[in-house]
């Protein structure tokens, strides 16, 4: 009996198994097509000054298209990009977009504005990930300074030593990095010391009852600290209401992303506003 069970418990892990495959693969060829179909786009979400409230940056951020289901967020297809190595080519579009769009911008007159573009783990680890950024950087004209790329703790920490290697030869293109979802990961502070970061973003999940539960105000003023006294710059995420800002001002934080400024913009509103500053 207990070998007739293992026998069924094997067909169901292989049956399991084949679905989740399957599944993977469906959605590696609609990915595949979408990016053949140009369903992808970018939308932009302002980030402002924490002082004095100005438009400083906006964070890039890509949506699906879908011709059925219509927009789809990242979160329910970024993960599932990164299971297959779409990812790479999904990153390498959006960069490449990002950067078109920014020298466009510069080429039209409107002020320079820092974007930020999101590095997947997957896409950041490839071999050629540094060549192929100042490829894009030197293809498409846009200036280094002004891109900023964010990569995760978790994303950072496998293969510490190619990892510093390759921060700082980006750092030699004058890109800028940020350390996103900062304390949701495996925090390990020696990368904030020993890694050439720019600016350290603290996680969502931190702000959003900082006014509630001392002890995500005690972690949040301790991550503004530390990032104070390592010279890094400090952005806060996921900010909605004015409470939060007020609390975020009070301890001398840089810079706030949040609906309770701005959702995520389309190119054609980010302009707008950009021209209205
Ligand atoms: P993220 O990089 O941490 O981006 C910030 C997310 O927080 C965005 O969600 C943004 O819309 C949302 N957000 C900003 N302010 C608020 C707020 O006040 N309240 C709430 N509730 N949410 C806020 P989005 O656009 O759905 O993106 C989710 C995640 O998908 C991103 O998190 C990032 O990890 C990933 N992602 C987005 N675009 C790309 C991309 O081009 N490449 C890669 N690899 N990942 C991406
Ligand atoms: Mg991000
Ligand atoms: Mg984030
Ligand atoms: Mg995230």
């Amino acid at each position: 009996a207990a070998k007739e069970r293992g026998r069924n418990m094997y067909n169901f892990f292989s049956q399991e198994m084949n679905v989740k495959a399957h599944e993977r693969m469906e959605l590696e060829t609609s990915l595949r097509a979408a990016l053949e179909r140009d369903e992808f786009f970018v939308e932009f979400q302002p980030i402002v000054t924490a002082r004095t409230c100005k438009v400083v940056a906006a964070e890039a951020l890509v949506r699906w298209n879908h011709p059925e289901q219509g927009r789809i967020m990242p979160d329910s297809f970024i993960p599932l990009a990164e299971e297959t190595n779409l990812i790479v080519t999904l990153g390498d579009w959006v960069l490449r977009t990002v950067c078109r769009k920014m020298k466009q911008w510069a080429d039209s007159g409107v002020p320079p504005l820092r974007v930020s573009v999101n590095v997947s783990g997957m896409q950041f680890r490839q071999a050629n990930f540094v060549d192929d950024v100042a490829k894009i950087i030197g293809e498409t004209g846009v200036d280094p300074r002004l891109l900023e790329l964010e990569l995760t703790e978790t994303s950072l920490m496998e293969h510490a030593d190619a990892t510093v290697k390759s921060l700082f030869r980006l750092k030699e293109l004058e890109v800028g990095i940020a350390l996103d979802d900062f304390g949701s990961g495996y925090s390990s502070l020696t990368y904030l010391k020993n890694f050439p970061i720019d600016r350290v973003k603290i996680d969502r999940s931190f702000i959003k009852d900082v006014c509630e539960t001392p002890d995500d105000k005690a972690i949040v003023e301790a991550i503004i600290a530390l990032a104070m006294s390592l010279n890094l710059y400090i952005i806060a995420e996921g900010v909605e209401t004015p409470e939060q800002v007020a609390f975020l001002q009070a301890r001398n934080c840089d810079e706030i992303q949040g609906f309770h400024f701005y959702r995520p913009l389309s190119e054609e509103k980010l302009l707008e506003l950009l021209k209205s500053l």
